[in-house]
């Protein structure tokens, strides 16, 4: 059974998930998923942003609410 596709030297590429480029997903690519560096520290930084909102939003806080005026 060989498996299809499958040439030797190609390497195999997936969508950034930032992007949609086409990024390697090889060990010479540091920032796979991602097609760059930009796109990971863009979507690490997206993703921490969101987590801190998360854990914000979960905290029960019932005196706070005094808007601001
Ligand atoms: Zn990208």
């Amino acid at each position: 059974m060989t498996p299809p596709a499958s040439s030797a030297g190609a390497v195999r590429t997936v969508p950034c998930p930032r992007c949609g480029a086409p990024a390697r997903f090889a060990p010479d690519n540091r920032w796979r998923p991602f097609c760059s560096e930009r796109c990971k520290v863009i979507d690490l930084g997206a993703w921490a942003a969101e987590r801190y909102r998360v854990a914000v939003a979960e905290t029960p806080d019932p005196g706070h609410d005094t808007a601001a005026d």
